[in-house]
């Protein structure tokens, strides 16, 4: 995918992620890889539903500002290091999104409860220990939660999603909060009973072997 593509495909997430209420205010982050050691990364303290694909800024994952005309996100550290040791990584968001949000502050993982997350995320969501974001040792203990998962919360903060695409992290974005949001409702009706491991992974494979059509993930229309 071009540069140019990868820019616009940026803004429309930010788009979709507000209009989702991913998002508010200037919080969270967006960013994508382009080629194997660069990466496009959304502007600092900017409102991420009205960016222009001009605003983004191409830096390297040593962190070196390559061309933009805007500080880069105070997230750099973290994203730079998920690029570097996820080679599977191509796109990440960060998040704020409020039922998801309210799990990280209360230290709660999320279960993997439906059929849907099973699918299309396949494990639970651990919760990071707080560290100060932006720092070094914020994004060293994001690494270690996520492992090679799609999701992990960052307590006291927000959610990190992954994907091999903006398409695939902003979904798995929007999952996790879809299932923090069933989580919490169940459970004030009841007992939420997590799907049972096996079950959970017979329903991942099913849905890597091939679940809908061949553009079966969300199309990013801009
Ligand atoms: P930036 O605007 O610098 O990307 O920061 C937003 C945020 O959510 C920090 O965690
Ligand atoms: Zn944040």
């Amino acid at each position: 995918m071009s540069e140019q593509e990868l820019r616009r495909k940026i803004v429309a997430v930010g788009k979709r992620a507000f209009d989702y209420k991913l998002l508010s205010g200037t919080w969270g982050n967006i960013s994508a890889r382009l080629g194997k050691n660069m990466v496009l990364m959304t502007p600092s303290g900017f409102d991420k539903s009205a960016l222009k694909p001009s605003d983004i800024i191409l830096m390297d994952l040593q962190g070196n500002i390559i061309r933009g005309k805007w500080r880069p996100s105070s997230e750099v550290p973290v994203h730079s290091l998920i690029y570097k040791v996820r080679e599977d990584v191509n796109a990440i968001i960060h998040t704020h999104s409020h039922y998801a949000t309210a799990l990280a502050v209360t230290g709660q993982e999320i279960p993997v409860l439906t059929s849907e997350f099973a699918s299309a995320v396949g494990h639970k969501v651990p919760v990071t220990r707080y560290v100060m974001s932006g720092t070094q040792e914020f994004a060293e203990e994001v690494v270690k939660n996520l492992g090679e998962g799609k999701a992990v919360l960052l307590r006291n903060h927000g959610v990190i999603a992954v994907g091999d695409s903006l398409e695939d992290a902003f979904q798995t974005a929007l999952l996790v909060e879809d299932e923090a949001r069933t989580f919490i409702l169940a459970s004030s009706l009841g007992y939420a009973k997590p799907l049972d491991i096996d079950e959970v992974k017979r329903l991942r494979e099913a849905y890597i072997r091939g679940y809908g059509q061949e553009k079966r993930r969300l199309n990013l229309r801009f």
